[in-house]
């Protein structure tokens, strides 16, 4: 087996290494992914046990493979290895991958525990596994719209003087406290893992680490009382720390949860245990450490059910955390909604979610340059201008300077080809990857979240990410994925990924029209077919055709 070879050295500036820029992006997007994970020595991205490669071997026979790949060749990887080179053409994607997809009724994390420990798949989260992990800004940009658009639903657009309580600061959930205090609140995260605290306060994500729960009901009152934005980490196990709130007769205004709920193997700690002595218990006994583990979310979910009957505004931030507490006994878990449902479906019927963008160059002022495109562009998006603003001086850049922001149907490809445009004369250093998140408009099946009570029932469907996979293959977009188990976990969702790079060529300009316009477009359909107004009103106005849209 080749070992880590850490750390591992994103390719920079103009030099190629491979035979194009389309495979050199993808290489690079690999490596970014990787520089910026959270434990790249096992090559784990983000979200529990989420990867960019199967095994160390395979990581390198995939560099090996994106080197010497050819302008017409696709590169075949399945869960993580690179299984095949095929003659396709040059019009075809570069990648194809396929993470974790596991038939229905075997799709439990108990069956892709075995295949994982006979090396035989791997767990490719939302955007490990589609190599477009940009760090902690690619949740931060989604995390303030939801904490935005919660302000705007419940406290006259303003968290001031209003304090959040959740938990976990991991690859994701790290994002929580500077997304609230954009939104002008109090964040109160507990997070078990005291390296994660650390990490979290150290890179500006988060301002102060409480002693205690009663440490931090001090300082949260005493900011909030003030209308001050701050971010307080407390250390503790969510579950335990929640009860003890409850004790002290602590209320927040506000409640959600970034635990890694959605593995209760690899991810959430069980209560009751220090962090060393949960690590060991999973280690020694994994079914054991399962059961203690949903049992620490029943805590945990009853907890958060007794806040929210109290008052606090209460929802899931998609960690699955309510479907295993209902599994183990707590009928009432889903009396509280997902974020999706009650913040952000509007968007997604409009085709607007997080798109994102990578500069290849590895030069900050590529970044400035798109930056400064993008505002040129959409000059009349308040959202877009305050989260610019605030991402320009708050967000410090991971690896390769990347940028996201959310953009509705119609307007991704249109700042694609602009930047493709900016190439063409000079006015970068060098190509820009553009991607997004699974989580978005119509890449992504996921009952529990991204699809929770759709209008129409059709919560389960996955032909759509599907058929949002197919769409962006068949125009060519530089590698494309479907997930299985993204977010949720095993069983929990189907989900598809892209990534097109502007090159500054005219066959470019091609699919980075194509591939970001029909992108977005299958969400705009998939809502529309559902029953939304919003959705068929956006579906009208482009002259999508649905010929039978609604009607089943
Ligand atoms: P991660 O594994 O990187 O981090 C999880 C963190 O939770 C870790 O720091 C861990 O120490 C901590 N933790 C685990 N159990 C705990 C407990 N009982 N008490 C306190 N802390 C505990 O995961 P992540 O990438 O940050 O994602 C977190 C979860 O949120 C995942 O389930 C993910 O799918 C979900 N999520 C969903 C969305 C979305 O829907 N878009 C967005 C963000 C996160």
């Amino acid at each position: 087996m080749r070992r880590a070879n850490l750390p591992i050295e994103i390719g920079r500036g103009p030099e190629l290494r491979c035979r194009g820029w389309r495979q050199e992006g993808i290489l690079r997007m690999l490596e970014n992914t990787l520089h910026n994970g959270e434990k790249p020595e096992e090559l784990i991205i983000y979200g529990g046990s989420g990867r960019c490669a199967r095994n160390w071997d395979c990581f390198h026979m995939i560099v090996d493979s994106l080197k010497a790949l050819g302008d017409d060749e696709t590169l075949l990887i399945q869960s993580g290895k690179p299984v095949g080179i095929m003659k396709t053409s040059p019009r075809a994607p570069r990648v194809l991958t396929a993470n974790a997809n596991l038939v229905g009724r075997w799709a439990t994390w108990e069956h892709f525990r075995e295949l994982e420990a006979k090396g035989l798949m791997m767990y490719g989260q939302y955007t490990a596994g589609t190599w477009c992990y940009i760090g902690t800004q690619g949740i931060l940009q989604g995390t303030y719209e939801t904490f935005a658009a919660c302000a705007k639903k419940h406290f006259g657009g303003t968290l001031k003087g209003r304090i959040v309580l959740t938990a976990g600061l991991g690859g994701m959930g790290g994002a929580q406290p500077l997304a609230v205090k954009m939104a002008e609140g109090v964040c109160i995260t507990v997070e078990i893992d005291p390296a994660r605290v650390e990490r979290r306060v150290k890179s500006g994500y988060c301002d102060v680490l409480a002693k205690s729960p009663e440490d931090a009901i001090v300082i949260a009152r005493k900011a909030a009382k003030k209308g001050e934005a701050l971010g307080i980490a407390v250390p503790g196990n969510a579950a335990e720390v929640h009860e003890k709130f409850l004790a002290l007769g602590f209320q927040p205004d506000v409640l959600t949860d970034q635990t890694s709920a959605h593995d209760p193997l690899n991810g959430y700690i069980p209560a009751g245990y220090s962090l060393a002595d949960a690590l060991e218990l999973r280690r020694r006994d994994p079914e054991r450490y399962m059961k203690e583990s949903f049992a620490g979310m029943v805590r945990q979910v009853k907890a958060m059910l007794a806040f929210m009957d109290k008052g606090a505004i209460t929802f899931e931030y998609g960690n699955n955390i309510r479907l295993n507490a209902k599994d183990h006994g707590v009928a009432r878990a889903f009396d509280f909604k997902g974020f999706v449902p009650l913040f952000i479906r509007p968007e997604f019927c409009k085709g607007r979610g997080p798109f994102r963008w990578v500069c290849l160059s590895g030069d900050p002022k590529d970044l400035e340059a798109t930056d400064a495109a993008v505002l040129k562009e959409f000059p009349n998006d308040r959202l877009l201008k305050t989260w610019m603003d605030m991402a320009k001086v708050q967000v410090p850049i991971q690896g390769l300077p990347s940028r996201t922001c959310w953009l509705a149907l119609g307007e991704r490809d249109r700042m694609g080809q602009v930047f493709n445009s900016m190439l063409r004369e000079g006015k970068l250093k060098g190509p820009v990857a553009m991607a997004r998140d699974h989580l978005d408009s119509g890449s992504v099946a996921q009952p529990t979240r991204e699809t929770e009570d759709m209008m129409d029932g059709s919560d389960a469907v996955a032909d759509w990410p599907l058929l949002n996979a197919l769409s962006n293959a068949s125009v060519g977009a530089d590698l494309v994925s479907i997930h299985q188990g993204g977010g949720g976990g095993m069983g929990a969702s189907i989900s598809a990924g892209m990534i097109v790079i502007a090159d500054g060529t005219d066959e470019a300009d091609d699919r980075i029209q194509r591939s970001l316009y029909n992108d977005p477009a299958t969400g705009v359909i998939r809502h529309a077919d559902a029953g939304y107004q919003i959705a068929k009103d956006a579906a009208a106005a482009a002259g999508l055709v649905m010929p039978m849209a609604g009607s089943q």
